[in-house]
C-alpha cells in the first residue's frame, strides 16, 4: 500500500507540474488531462504500447477487452511469432486483434477460455491481467503471499500463484481498503498504471545502454542492450526479444521469455529461463531456474559459478563448465549435461565422478545346500553352518542339528556356533583340524562327542599331522607357538567322550568366556605352555572320566574368574601345577573340588597339604567337598602369604607365569 500511495502522491505532483506546463505533455488524448493515470498512459502511448480510439480520445475508465489485451501484450514485447488459432472459432481472421492473439498463445501468455473460445471482445479480468503480465514477464509463480487481502478468497486457483509473485515483488499493492479484487474487469487506466509500476525501464532499441532508476522490471526487447542500475538495487531484466544478446551488469534476476537468447551475466543473478536455446555467459556467480520443457541451455562462455536447477522435464545443459552443478527436480525427467544423463530427484556436478549409486536393496535368499560357509562375523572370518545366500551372509540353524564327520574337515578360520543355534558334532573317529587359528567359537550350544579330535593345528616341520590320536598313552610331539585354541565357549559347551587338544603357548583346549562347559568322558590335552581348561568366567565342569592332561608349564585347570568344578576324573601336568587358581582384574577364580582327594592319572593324590606345587593359587578360593578349605589345603595358605608378599595381583597372569617359568 505504501508504494501506491508513494506513486500516487507522485502522480499529483507530476499533476500539477503537468498543469504548470501542459505543452511539455503535449497531451495525447482529449479525455486524459488530469486524469490520474495521465502519466502512465502518455508514456505507453509515446512507446506505441496503447493508443486511443478514432475519436481522439482514450477512454480510460472504460473496460479493457482480451482482443485490447493481447494487442498490448504483443506490442509491449514486440512479439513476431504466430500460434495456429484456428480452434479459437470466435476470432475472425481478419479481425484487428487476430495476429495480436495469435501471437500471445504463441508466446504461452493467453490460453483461451476454452479449447475454442478466445472470448475476444469480453472484458478482462484483473485476475485475468495478473496471470498474464506474470507470463509475459516470466515471473516464477509463488506458493505463498506476503500480503493478504480481505477479498483475498475470492482469487481463483489458477491466477494465485501470480499474484502472489506480483504481490510480493512489490508491483501490485492493491486498493488501499485492503482488496484486490480479482474478478472486477480491468479499466483502461489500470492497465497502463500497472505497467507503468512495473516496468522501470523499457530498451526497445538496439545497442543501448540502459540504466534502471530503481528497482522493478527492465524489458528489454532489441538486440545488443547493456542493462545497468542507477542506485545498484535489484531488477528483473526481461529478455523478451528473440535471438537477442543482452548483457546485464546489475545484480537481480534475469528472466528470458524469448527464445535463442544470449545473456551475459556480469553481476550475480538468478536466471530464469522460460524459453528455449538460451545461452548463458556467466562471468559472475549465477543461478539458473530451467523453467521450460524440452529446452536448450548453453552455458557457453561461462566462467563463473552456476548452479542449475532443472524444474522442467527434457532439458538439455550444454557446454556446462567443470564445477557446474545441476539439480533435478523430484518429477523432472530427461535431464542431460554435457550428453551425461541426470536421474530425477539428485545432484550432479560436472568434472566430478558421480556418486556410487547406493547398493539395490537385497533380500537374502538362501540356497537349500546346507554345510560350512566361510563367511564374516564382524571382523573375523569364520565358517557357519547352514544356508548360504548368494551375497555370502549364511542363515544358521536354529534347531538342533547333529552332524557326523564321515572324515577329517579342515577348516581355514574357526567354526562358529552362531547364537541360538543348537549343534552336535559327532566326531566319529575323525578330526576337525583348524588351520592356524582357533578351532571353534561357540556361541550357542554346541556338544562335541566321540572319538577323535578337534584341535587348532598341529603340523610338523614337513606339515604332517603328528598328534597322537592315542590320546592316553604315546608322545605328543608339537610344533608351533601360537595362542590357539581349539574352542571358545560363550554358550552352553558339553563335550563328550571325545578330545580336544591344543599345542601351542597359552593357547588353551577350552577357553571357558561365558556360559558352561561340561566335559565327561573325554580327553583335553594341552602341550607347550597351554591349558587344558581355562575358565575366564562362566562355569566349567569337569566330570567323570575326564582326563585332561597338560604337558610341560600348562595347567590341566586354570581359572581367573569363573568357577571351575571339578567333580571327578584325573588331571595331570608333566612339569607345570594341574590346577590354578587366580584373579583376573577384579574378579577371581574359584574352584570347587567336589571329593576330599583328588587324584591325577597316575593316581597321585592332589592333596592340598601333598606336595609342593600341586595347586597353584595366587588368588581366589578353593573349596573341598565337606567346605574345608585351607585348613585342609595347608600349602596353598603358605603359598598365598608368599605371593601377596612378592607378587602385585594387578599383574596378568601372563605377566607373572612368563616371570615364573624359569623357576618352576
Ligand atoms: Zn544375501
Amino acid at each position: 500500500m505504501k508504494k501506491m500511495k508513494q506513486a500516487l502522491s507522485f502522480l499529483l505532483v507530476a499533476c500539477m507540474v503537468v498543469a504548470l506546463a501542459a505543452t511539455a505533455f503535449a497531451a495525447s488524448y482529449t479525455d486524459t488531462d488530469g486524469h490520474w493515470a495521465e502519466e502512465a498512459i502518455e508514456r505507453w502511448t509515446s512507446l506505441d504500447i496503447v493508443k486511443g480510439y478514432d475519436d481522439g480520445e482514450y477512454k480510460p475508465e472504460n473496460d479493457l477487452t482480451r482482443g485490447q489485451a493481447a494487442v498490448i501484450f504483443a506490442r509491449l514485447l514486440k512479439l513476431e511469432k504466430k500460434a495456429d488459432i484456428t480452434n479459437f472459432t470466435d476470432v475472425a481472421a481478419d479481425a484487428y486483434y487476430a495476429d495480436a492473439i495469435a501471437q500471445v498463445v504463441a508466446r504461452g501468455i493467453m490460453n483461451g477460455k476454452s479449447s475454442s473460445s478466445m472470448d475476444p471482445e469480453g472484458p478482462l479480468t484483473r485476475e485475468e491481467f495478473f496471470t498474464m503480465l506474470v507470463r509475459a514477464i516470466g515471473l516464477p509463480v509463488e506458493e505463498k503471499s506476503e500480503k493478504t487481502f480481505s477479498d483475498g478468497n475470492k482469487v481463483s486457483d489458477w491466477a494465485a500463484g501470480s499474484i502472489n509473485a506480483l504481490v510480493n515483488a512489490g508491483y501490485v499493492q492493491g486498493y488501499e481498503n485492503g482488496t484486490i479484487r480479482p474478478e472486477n474487469d480491468i479499466k483502461r487506466s489500470e492497465i497502463v498504471a500497472l505497467f507503468h509500476q512495473t516496468v522501470v525501464a523499457y530498451a526497445n532499441e538496439d545497442g543501448k545502454e540502459i540504466v534502471a532508476p530503481e528497482k522493478g522490471v527492465v524489458i528489454v526487447v532489441a538486440d545488443d542492450v547493456t542493462v545497468k542500475s542507477e542506485k545498484g538495487e535489484e531488477v528483473t531484466v526481461v529478455v523478451a526479444k528473440e535471438e537477442a544478446t543482452v548483457t546485464v551488469e546489475t545484480a537481480g534476476a534475469v528472466s528470458v521469455v524469448a527464445d535463442s537468447a544470449t545473456v551475459n551475466v556480469a553481476e550475480e543473478n538468478t536466471v530464469y529461463v522460460n524459453a528455449d536455446d538460451t545461452t548463458i555467459a556467466a562471468t559472475e556467480k549465477a543461478e539458473v531456474v530451467v523453467n521450460a520443457k524440452d529446452a536448450t541451455v548453453s552455458l557457453e562462455g561461462t566462467t563463473a559459478e552456476v548452479a542449475v536447477t532443472v524444474a522442467e522435464s527434457n532439458v538439455e545443459i550444454t557446454d556446462a563448465p567443470k564445477g557446474t552443478s545441476v539439480a533435478t527436480e523430484e518429477t523432472v525427467t530427461g535431464t542431460v549435461v554435457n550428453e551425461d544423463k541426470v536421474a530425477s530427484d539428485s545432484s550432479y556436478v560436472v568434472g566430478e565422478e558421480p556418486a556410487p549409486a547406493p547398493a539395490p536393496v537385497h533380500v537374502h535368499t538362501y540356497g537349500t545346500e546346507e554345510g560350512w560357509y566361510k563367511t564374516t562375523q564382524g571382523s573375523v572370518t569364520v565358517y557357519k553352518y547352514g544356508y548360504q545366500c548368494i551375497c555370502g551372509d549364511v542363515k544358521p540353524y536354529t534347531e538342533a542339528k547333529a552332524l557326523t564327520l564321515t572324515a577329517d574337515m579342515t577348516f581355514d578360520a574357526p567354526i562358529y556356533i552362531a547364537e541360538g543355534q543348537d549343534i552336535t558334532i559327532d566326531l566319529a573317529g575323525h578330526n576337525i583340524i583348524a588351520d592356524g587359528h582357533d578351532a571353534i567359537y561357540n556361541y550357542g550350544t554346541l556338544t562335541v562327542k566321540s572319538d577323535g579330535f578337534v584341535y587348532p593345528e598341529l603340523v610338523d616341520d614337513n606339515g604332517n599331522l603328528v598328534f597322537n590320536t592315542d590320546n592316553t598313552k604315546g608322545t605328543v610331539v608339537v610344533k608351533g607357538g601360537k595362542a590357539l585354541n581349539g574352542i571358545v565357549n560363550n554358550g552352553t559347551l558339553s563335550v563328550e567322550a571325545a578330545a580336544i587338544a591344543v599345542a601351542d603357548d597359552f593357547g588353551s583346549a577350552i577357553v571357558n568366556r561365558a556360559g558352561t562347559t561340561t566335559v565327561k568322558n573325554a580327553v583335553l590335552v594341552a602341550t607347550g605352555l597351554g591349558n587344558c581348561v581355562y575358565v575366564i568366567d562362566g562355569t566349567v565342569d569337569l566330570n567323570e572320566g575326564t582326563v585332561a592332561l597338560s604337558a610341560t608349564y600348562g595347567f590341566a585347570g586354570l581359572t581367573l574368574g569363573g568357577t571351575l568344578n571339578v567333580n571327578d576324573g584325573s588331571y595331570y601336568s608333566t612339569v607345570g601345577f594341574p590346577f590354578c587358581v587366580a584373579a583376573n582384574g577384579d574378579k577371581t577364580g574359584t574352584i570347587n573340588f567336589a571329593k576330599r582327594v583328588v587324584t591325577d592319572r597316575t593316581g597321585t593324590e592332589i592333596e592340598a597339604d601333598g606336595g609342593a606345587g600341586e595347586i597353584y593359587w595366587l588368588a581366589g578360593s578353593i573349596q573341598t567337598a565337606a567346605g574345608q578349605a585351607e585348613d585342609d589345603i595347608s600349602v596353598i595358605a603358605a603359598l598365598d602369604t608368599e605371593i601377596d608378599e612378592t607378587v602385585s595381583q594387578t599383574k596378568t597372569y601372563a605377566e607373572y607365569f612368563m616371570e615364573n617359568k624359569a623357576n618352576s
